[in-house]
């Protein structure tokens, strides 16, 4: 027996529970339950990283310039006000480490990422939950739930698993209610997906309780680097930057996500076949009886009649190969989040789950 024990909070933690990307025994599987990117990252990231091969045997750069000086000029942001981390996640991680510990609450809605709950019991903070309205933000109640102790309140939007966003003057709304002790995160990870929204960016320049977290994991296919960053005030990037480790982001993550996101027409090419396939499979799931809402992601969320029948379809699409995700956790469990593939993977699960629908009810 030992006396070692964490910090309050840690064993509150559910341990993470990541997307599924094997099944023993099924040939020909296809992996749609983590919102990857099917067309992977452009040709340019990829040579950009093969590069770096060659020094490995150097630290990365600390101060992240070239890759900040990137991101500001194809986003027209300030380079200054940017910080990047080890995926979003770690800047989540930092947000709430530096603004959050015991006594104090994070806000997060009803289906919101699981990481705002995890980085606020780790940091011995109170995760509030929230709830929405149908699977959309509802801004009065995040309102109604702050209180004195209320230190971060994080808002993806687009929301992951549900898809849904709100637009512009109601995140204004919210950043213009809120206590002043209160900081806004807005969770940027599918802003790319959404043409003609700057994930917030405005509304960080205008204020200073707001700031935005960005990722490369999705729109640019590099899950597997680590790459996220962040755009914030100054008072808030000088915290985190204390905060963060110096050499966060290997030179190999800097080097793909710099020519990433410096190749807009592999993004375009991305963000385009993405919204065609993603209107597509929600049309044909559609037609077999199964409903979602507008996604605005790189998911559709695919509603079912029962718990049951959504587990069954889910063993159903697995039997034919097809991986997605089910979100019990999200307090969604009559619902599967299938991840937009390409053009025959999308043909699959319509298939797949028309199969199933014709014998389930
Ligand atoms: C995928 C995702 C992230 C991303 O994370 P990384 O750590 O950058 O890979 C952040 N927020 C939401 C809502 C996501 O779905």
């Amino acid at each position: 027996m030992s006396n070692i024990t964490p910090q309050p909070g840690i064993l509150d933690i559910a341990p993470y529970q990541g997307g599924v990307s094997h099944l023993p025994g099924i040939a020909n599987t296809v992996k749609l339950s983590s919102n990857e990117n099917p067309l992977g990252p452009s040709e340019a990231a990829k040579e950009a990283f093969r590069r770096t091969a060659h020094d490995m045997h150097r630290y990365p750069s600390s101060d992240h310039a070239e890759l900040r000086e990137a991101i500001a000029d194809v986003y027209g942001l300030d380079a200054g006000r940017i910080i990047c981390g080890s995926g979003s996640d770690e800047i989540i991680s930092l947000l709430c480490q530096s603004y959050a510990g015991p006594g104090d609450e994070v806000i997060h809605t009803e289906h919101g990422f699981a990481m705002y709950r995890i980085s606020a019991l780790a940091n011995g903070a109170t995760p509030v939950e929230v709830p929405e309205r149908e699977r959309l933000t509802d801004v009065d109640a995040i309102l109604a739930a702050c209180t004195d102790a209320t230190r971060l309140v994080f808002l993806a939007n687009p929301n992951n698993p549900t898809g849904t966003m709100i637009g512009a003057s109601e995140m204004a709304r919210l950043a213009d209610g809120l206590p002043d002790h209160v900081l806004l995160v807005i969770d940027g990870a599918y802003a790319e997906y959404v043409e003609g929204y700057d994930g917030g960016a405005s509304l960080v320049e205008a204020r200073p309780n707001v700031v935005m977290t960005r990722t490369f994991s999705k729109l640019y296919g590099l899950g597997g680097l680590r790459v996220g960053w962040a755009y914030g005030p100054d008072h808030v990037i000088a915290v985190l930057s204390r905060v963060r480790g110096p050499f966060n982001v290997s030179s190999a993550a800097l080097a793909a996500a710099e020519a990433a996101v410096r190749d807009i027409a592999w993004a375009d090419k991305c963000r385009e076949m993405n919204a065609r396939w993603r209107s597509w499979l929600a049309e044909a799931l559609g037609e077999h009886g199964v409903p979602s809402d507008i996604s605005h992601g790189n998911f559709i969320l695919a509603r079912f009649a029962s718990q049951a029948e959504a587990e069954a379809c889910d063993e159903h699409l697995q039997s034919q190969g097809l991986i997605v995700r089910r979100v019990a956790g999200y307090n969604l469990p009559n619902a599967l989040r299938i991840t937009v593939g390409d053009e025959s993977s999308c043909r699959r699960v319509a298939h797949a789950v028309g199969q199933f629908m014709a014998t389930a009810r």
